[in-house]
């Protein structure tokens, strides 16, 4: 703990601003603040909840594929394209 400097982190996030962040979220790369306000808005947005639940199923299948082929580092960026072509495959 002991943040003295708090990123403003918003208490109501929107249900896009929750799916920004989502990505984010997966790879942990969110501070405990804004993890927190991710769950919050998924604890009373099932819509979100439910797309939060079925995007992180995905990108760890996404993840474990990429890291059995060793895929390059700059793997956000690659991730939708990739998830693509294993969902069509
Ligand atoms: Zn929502």
């Amino acid at each position: 703990m002991g943040t003295a400097r708090r990123a403003p982190v918003p208490k109501d996030m929107s249900c896009a601003e929750v799916f920004a962040r989502v990505q984010e979220y997966l790879d942990r790369e969110l501070n405990p603040d804004e993890v927190e306000a991710v769950k919050a808005h998924l604890d009373y947005c099932p819509p979100c909840a439910r797309g939060f639940v079925f995007e992180e199923s995905v990108f760890e299948t996404v993840r474990l594929k990429l890291a059995a082929s060793a895929c390059p580092e700059d793997l956000m960026a690659r991730l939708r394209e990739c998830l693509e072509a294993c969902d069509e495959s």
